[in-house]
């Protein structure tokens, strides 16, 4: 870049020098140059869209400009630890303020705060309402030297969301004590009625709205039905995830704890994380996956806020999430450094037995059931879905997927062309329909006569076997062999009634109750039974059908996460070693030194001189003073 576009460009002239990228991502540039002159801002970007430079940037332009310190408030102290190692590592004074620091340790940051010495400052909420810090901020905001309040993590302000935080609420005194800072909130919760609650309760009215896509390209979303759950995992992550870090979610802290040692005894390192384990022991374990490249971390939903670990190549899920709010974000987590990443997911008739009945026994009103039934509905509609994932999900959240994305057109002559992403197992791998419509109303009908001979109910196991017309000692016992509907669906295999079963269930046509699942109709069962809905299904996987059974993923569909020859992957490793003694050195993780896919550009392209190295994205000039000899010496060991 020439000098002259330096001077004319500062944002784009830190983004390069400091931080050692090329180029802003999306909305970035619009944001950063917004809030550096004085802007508000409300920053809606995806997990992983790159909020931390929005704020970064500004900050460092506005100390520049003698504008003074910005402070950054966010709820998580793993978070803050890291994001002051990085700015470290690419030389940017900064510093955090949190209960892990003693007196002396808070003391000197006060003094470095106080003398001007910091660019950013990140702290918790409780510390920044603190009497004694707010008398330090106005002692800045006296003499100018307060540049920028950002508030990270913003959606904890409101109840709505389920990482609410009291202390949240107090961050409205930021705007009734020094107006005159400009204050930019961000997030990566979509709903409007969490933004609303934003920009009300942080008195964002004013500020400007940048949403950005919610899309995650490179996240390939999975769901596959439930048939012997840790056997398919297991094959998930030797197929496509060796060596890789990833979370598995699921539901309960025993689960969790099964499924943890039984992977670590199949030899893939596993983790448990749950709420039940001390904190000591939870903080080792996210310490380690921190840390590590190759861990398998398996938890609750108590795990995943404020992991900011970029290499998480895979989130998968066991157990089906409550709904596509809390699934968007925890696979979320998978594939912030942009590189292809998996969201997995297996599901089955179970899973829509036990949150639905976690929703009927839960203690909330009528009415906040209803919704989580509703919502509970809208990801199941995605379970069963057999056009594109990504296209629904986007949906679900207000945003159209268009854009780039290839279209096809229907089969059925004159239908509307459906879009497509490319990079979900139902693009990639179109399901086999059938209209199960038949076969569905001989279902419910024939749910209907057990209640009309005897008024009894019964669950799914007892209904396939009398559609089958399989004569078992239950069949004998209650005479069904009898019913007209005994031996009507003979012809559709066991699997495949199940399929049947979940989707009536999930569609709310057909519902469970009580201790043993049993089955009965619900209002929506008429329109089934009187032919007016069609069902069109997916054929489940484990059914017979040509073409399917050799699925091809992870084979040639899939992108390659570091396309390097032989020589390029031994430069690799060699460089991995070398960063992860540094980041030992420095008491960091090893992305915070240098992400993988630096790395494997620098293992591909072999710079040989500094010059050629501070080309590579990821390098700045304080990484490339620091480290820059030692790379190159590295490679030149691994030529
Ligand atoms: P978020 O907080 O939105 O989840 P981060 O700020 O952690 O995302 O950014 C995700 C990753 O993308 C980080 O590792 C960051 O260094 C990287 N990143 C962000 N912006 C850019 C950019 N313009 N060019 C290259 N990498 C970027
Ligand atoms: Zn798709």
């Amino acid at each position: 870049m020439s000098p002259a576009t330096v001077e004319a460009d500062p944002a784009q002239q830190v983004l390069n020098a400091v931080f050692g990228y090329p180029a802003f991502r999306g909305r970035q540039r619009d944001i950063v140059e917004h809030v550096a002159a004085g802007g508000a801002a409300l920053v809606l970007m995806p997990t992983g869209g790159g909020k931390s430079l929005c704020y970064q940037v500004p900050a460092i332009l506005r100390h520049r400009a003698g504008q003074g310190v910005t402070v950054v408030v966010s709820p998580l102290i793993a978070l803050m630890h890291d994001q002051v190692g990085a700015l470290d590592e690419v030389g940017v004074p900064s510093a955090f303020l949190n209960s892990t620091l003693d007196g002396d340790e808070t003391r000197r940051v006060e003094r470095d705060l106080l003398a001007g010495r910091l660019v950013l400052l990140y702290a918790a909420p409780e510390r920044i309402l603190t009497p004694r810090f707010l008398a330090m901020l106005e002692s800045l905001a006296e003499r100018g030297q307060l540049a920028l309040f950002a508030i990270d993590e913003a959606h904890c302000v409101s109840q709505w969301g389920h990482d609410f935080r009291e202390e949240y609420l107090g961050l409205s005194a930021l705007h009734e004590r020094f107006p005159q800072v400009p204050r930019m909130a961000l997030t990566a919760t979509a709903d409007d009625h969490t933004r609303e609650d934003i920009v009300s309760r942080l008195r964002l009215e004013q500020a400007e709205r940048f949403v950005s896509s919610f899309d995650r390209p490179n996240i390939r979303y999975t769901i596959v039905e439930k048939d012997e759950p840790k056997r398919q995992l297991l094959r998930f992550l030797r197929d496509e995830h060796e060596g890789d870090a990833g979370i598995v979610y699921c539901q309960s802290r025993k689960k969790v704890e099964d499924t943890a040692s039984w992977l670590s005894a199949e030899g893939i390192p596993a983790l448990p994380y749950h709420a039940g384990l001390d904190a000591d022991t939870r903080r080792r374990h996210q310490d380690r996956f921190l840390r590590e490249d190759a861990l398998v971390m398996v938890a609750t939903i108590a795990f995943g806020m404020g992991i900011d670990k970029p290499d998480v190549r895979f989130v998968a899920h066991l157990d089906l999430p409550k709904n596509i709010e809390a699934y968007y974000q925890e696979t979320g987590r998978a594939g912030r450094d942009g590189l292809p990443a998996d969201a997995w997911m297996a599901y089955g008739l179970a899973d829509v037995v036990n949150q639905r009945r976690m929703i009927d026994d839960g203690e909330a009103d009528e009415d906040f059931k209803r919704l989580q039934r509703a919502k509970l509905d809208a990801l199941l509609a995605l379970a069963e879905a057999h056009d594109c994932r990504r296209v629904r999900l986007l949906g679900y959240f207000g945003e159209c997927y268009g854009d780039g994305g290839e279209h096809e057109d229907d089969d059925a002559a004159g239908a509307v062309p459906r879009l497509r992403c490319g990079n979900c197992d139902n693009c990639l791998a179109p399901p086999a329909t059938w209209d199960a419509t038949e076969a569905a109303r001989k279902a419910l009908s024939c749910v209907y006569r057990f209640r009309q001979q005897g008024g009894k109910r019964f669950g799914a196991g007892h209904l396939i076997d009398v559609l089958r017309g399989k004569v078992t000692e239950k069949v004998a016992q209650y005479g069904h062999e009898t019913l007209s509907t005994f031996g009507i669906g003979a012809e559709v295999p066991e699997s495949q009634w199940r399929s049947v079963l979940r989707q009536l269930i999930a569609l709310g046509h057909l519902r469970t109750e009580g201790e043993f699942n049993t089955l009965e109709l619900t209002a929506g069962a008429r329109e089934v039974l009187r032919g007016e809905v069609q069902l069109l299904l997916r054929v489940p996987a484990e059914a017979p059908r040509r073409g399917r059974s050799t699925r091809t993923r992870g084979g040639a569909d899939k992108p390659p996460p570091l396309p390097l020859d032989e020589a390029a992957t031994a430069r690799f490793t060699a460089l991995k070693a070398w960063r992860g003694e540094v980041a030992r050195e420095h008491n960091v993780p090893a992305y915070v030194v240098f992400h993988d896919a630096a790395l494997a550009e620098m293992a591909r392209e072999r710079p040989a001189t500094l010059d050629e190295l501070a080309g590579i994205s990821g390098v700045g000039s304080k990484k490339l003073e620091a480290y820059g000899a030692e790379i190159l010496r590295v490679l030149r060991q691994d030529a």
